[in-house]
């Protein structure tokens, strides 16, 4: 059974975010014969027990500090107990590099998207004040470094261009316990509580992409593919490639023969000012919407697409109707992801798949203001001077970051 993460408050019932932990296989390559490790690990992630210690030095075992669970350790069993296996160098203020502490960043919008805002991440660490990088779904070894005050730790937080480490800030001996400063609110606690560290001193940005670890479209994708889903031309968007034969005009589908996660876009009426076409809906409701040939076209996708790659590879994405299409047509498929989507007053039977991601001032999504939200939804901040067009148009998502991961993709709601 794959292990699971959950993050809950007190009073959150369900779970407010629950994933799947991550199974990386070891990393190790046999210099000499080329072979790959054949071991897979979730605690720990990156490297299997045998050649975390070979190739870096470092085990999990059993923290020193009370109720913090595993910790990360200095460890070489070749070499006696106490021998100095990392080095501080005081005069160039660097210390030897341990581990990459890994995980996916997050902007500070999607952090508190994830667990509540004013609540903090157990396995977050902040690398400034606008990312955090997560560790919950992803417990690579480094993330296993438990938490000390900064005099008392041995070892810190590195954020360069590309890559975030652990690196020694003291002298670190066979047997030692690794710890970080994770910031001066960090409260080490009872399983349960929440984490207060939202004060890492960290001031380099972060500039580097997250994977689509887990399928989940990241805001960069989604605002490609939507964009795709206007453009008759475009036949790959990143590494997604058209499937020509099941595409229409108005529904694409697109697959990731790396992955095998598809997209099927739905699109709306007429570019970026199809909410002034939304009378069949607004008037005639979802009956009579159903009859339109656009949607049947959409259905005859929607179904095609399901049946030939299989409805948990399928995410259905839509921008206002085709939004709507998503909405109507997405509920069998692994999650629905709206942009902007066509409302009506008091109508819209919203899945638990579904993710909503609308512009505060868009009118075309506002006309239902009672339909039921989900946690994951997201609301983009309008500009004040900005048109109703432009506010209802997918570039408005230039505003998120363009890393955070949006949907279902490891997540799990119930
Ligand atoms: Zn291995």
């Amino acid at each position: 059974m794959p292990k699971r993460f959950e993050y809950s408050n007190p009073a959150d019932e369900p779970p407010r975010f629950v994933c799947q932990l991550e199974k990386l296989r070891c990393q190790h390559v046999n210099p000499k014969t080329n072979h790959h490790c054949r071991r897979y690990q979730i605690i720990g992630a990156g490297y299997c027990f045998q050649h975390l210690e070979t190739d870096r030095h470092l085990k999990i075992a059993a923290s020193t500090v009370p109720n913090s669970g595993l910790g990360l350790f200095a460890y070489d069993k070749k070499k006696p107990t106490g021998e100095i296996l990392f080095k501080y160098n005081s005069r160039k203020r660097r210390g030897d590099f341990i581990i990459e502490y890994e995980g996916e960043v997050l902007s500070k919008l999607a952090g508190d998207q994830r667990y509540g805002k004013n609540n903090t991440a157990p396995y977050s660490a902040y690398l400034n004040k606008d990312f955090e990088i997560d560790s919950a779904c992803l417990r690579a070894s480094g993330s296993l470094a438990n938490h000390k005050p900064r005099t008392y730790a041995n070892a810190r937080l590195i954020v360069t261009g590309k890559n975030v480490y652990l690196e020694a800030t003291k002298t670190i001996r066979n047997g030692d316990e690794i710890f970080i400063d994770y910031g001066k609110d960090y409260n080490i606690g009872q399983e349960g509580d929440s984490y207060t560290h939202k004060t890492k001193n960290i001031r380099t940005h972060v500039h580097h992409a997250t994977t689509t670890r887990g399928g989940k479209l990241s805001v960069v994708d989604l605002k490609s593919l939507l964009h795709a889903s206007y453009d008759n031309k475009q036949h790959q968007v990143g590494d997604f490639h058209l499937d020509k034969e099941l595409s229409s005009k108005t529904s694409k589908v697109y697959v990731n023969p790396k992955t095998g996660q598809t997209v099927v876009a739905h699109r709306g009426t007429s570019g970026f000012s199809d909410w002034l076409n939304n009378a069949v809906y607004a008037y005639g409701g979802k009956k009579a919407y159903q009859y339109t040939p656009r949607y049947k076209e959409a259905e005859r996708v929607q179904h095609q697409a399901e049946a030939k790659y299989g409805k948990t590879k399928v995410s259905t994405i839509g921008h206002s109707q085709g939004g709507l299409q998503s909405e109507l047509l997405g509920d069998k498929s692994k999650e629905i992801i709206t942009l902007n989507k066509a409302t009506r007053p008091f109508s819209n039977t919203k899945h638990t798949n579904q993710t909503d991601i609308r512009t505060e001032k868009d009118i075309v999504s506002r006309l239902n203001p009672f339909q039921k939200k989900n946690e994951k939804d997201i609301v983009i901040p309008s500009n004040k001077k900005s048109s109703y067009v432009k506010e209802h148009g997918i570039d408005t998502l230039d505003r998120l970051d363009n890393h955070m991961l949006v949907g279902n993709g490891i997540m799990f709601y119930y």
